[in-house]
């Protein structure tokens, strides 16, 4: 069942909740899907890597969502945004290693390790789309093979064609101490931020991380939108158990305490604890009491939200496949051979019904 919202009145009262598809995710069929599903389901937002792509993969999920919509008479739809870095950032990197080098007779833990199965020997090793980067295989490799690859995209690149393709806000992803970095961000940035809805700065926790992050809001104020400070707990790893989620609450109860401007969201370990976690320690409250008490405006959900949707998007994969070679011994054109989400409505139902679930959590709040 469908949670109706719109975004800034969830971000007001305390029942914003954002997908991240990963910074560095670009399977764009789950991406599709997962934008698609997560629509329905009620998502105020949809974070997305800075890849042409994948944007383009994300608007047609929300669009064919928007269809659905409409036959229903809810009408309200997920911002999409972009994330982009200011350096080096785990979010934004992918694993790497010779597979070659493998000796014959390793188990290959690797491969168990991986939440995203994103290494497979049968297509050379890490399949870089579906690899978003959470570096679990990298300590255990027992012949230490495994190393990243950061990539940081230029902003001048970015920005542009971000622009173009009408994009509702931008998350910077930083670290304290990455002032100058940020500064030649923000550069890019200023001046389109008039045209966004929102505008996201993510950061890990640091010692000095309150200075810091009120160093950034002197650079960026005054803000023609809503600012929302992610408290990044403990990077992709929501999927974990429901123990990760600690990280995350700790570090926003910090910077709500340090009292920044904006709004504080919760992202990093995240999952179907979180919710529960923060009512206990009283933080989920509408803004009009947020003066009194402090309370975060909604939370992220990244590997978790993505994690209990791939039994069914892997369900998809496979009937698509299926039905790929029976289309191809009657000739079908490649372009009809992908199964949509959309053309499954038991899978696409399960789906919905999966993500409402996670979404429906913060929404019983208002
Ligand atoms: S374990 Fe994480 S870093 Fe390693 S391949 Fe899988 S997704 Fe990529
Ligand atoms: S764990 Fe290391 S050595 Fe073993 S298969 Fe994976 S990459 Fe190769």
């Amino acid at each position: 069942m469908r949670v109706q919202s719109d975004p800034l009145h969830s971000l007001l009262d305390g029942s914003w909740f954002k997908l991240i598809c990963g910074a560095s995710y670009q399977h764009l069929p789950a991406v599709r899907s997962l934008a698609l599903a997560y629509s329905l389901a009620g998502a105020d937002c949809i974070d997305v890597a800075a890849d042409p792509a994948v944007i383009a993969a994300a608007q047609e999920g929300i669009s064919i969502a928007q269809k659905l919509q409409e036959k229903s008479n809810l009408n309200t739809l997920p911002w999409l945004m972009v994330s982009i870095s200011d350096g080096e950032d785990p979010h934004f990197r992918k694993a790497e290693f010779d597979l070659n080098q493998c000796p014959s007779d390793c188990p290959q833990p690797c491969v168990q390790v991986c939440p995203a199965e994103a290494i497979n020997f049968n297509f050379g090793g890490v399949i870089d789309d579906l690899c978003y980067g959470c570096g679990r295989c990298v300590p255990i490799c027992p012949e230490e093979l495994i190393g990243t690859r950061s990539f940081v995209s230029s902003p001048k690149e970015v920005v542009p064609w971000i622009e173009s393709m009408t994009i509702d806000a931008i998350e910077i992803h930083t670290q304290a101490g990455h002032h100058d970095d940020f500064l030649r961000v923000w550069k890019n940035v200023a001046p389109i931020v008039g045209r966004l809805k929102l505008l996201a700065i993510s950061c890990t926790d640091a010692p000095n991380i309150i200075d810091y992050l009120r160093s950034l809001y002197e650079l960026i104020s005054p803000l023609p939108c809503p600012l929302i400070w992610q408290t990044d707990g403990r990077s992709m790893s929501g999927d974990i158990g429901r123990g990760t989620t600690h990280a995350a609450i700790a570090f926003a109860q910090k910077v709500l305490q340090a009292k920044l401007p904006g709004h504080v969201q919760l992202a990093g370990g995240t999952n179907d604890y979180t919710v529960e976690k923060l009512r206990q320690e009283n933080m989920l409250r509408p803004q009009k009491l947020r003066s009194k008490y402090n309370s975060v405006s909604g939370v992220a959900y990244g590997s978790y939200a993505r994690g209990i949707l791939s039994p069914i998007l892997a369900k998809l994969e496979i009937t698509g496949l299926q039905n790929t070679q029976l289309n191809l011994t009657i000739n079908r054109p490649m372009n009809q051979l992908n199964l949509k989400l959309e053309q499954d409505i038991e899978l696409l139902g399960q789906a919905v019904g999966m993500a409402s679930q996670l979404v429906s959590q913060i929404k019983k709040i208002s």
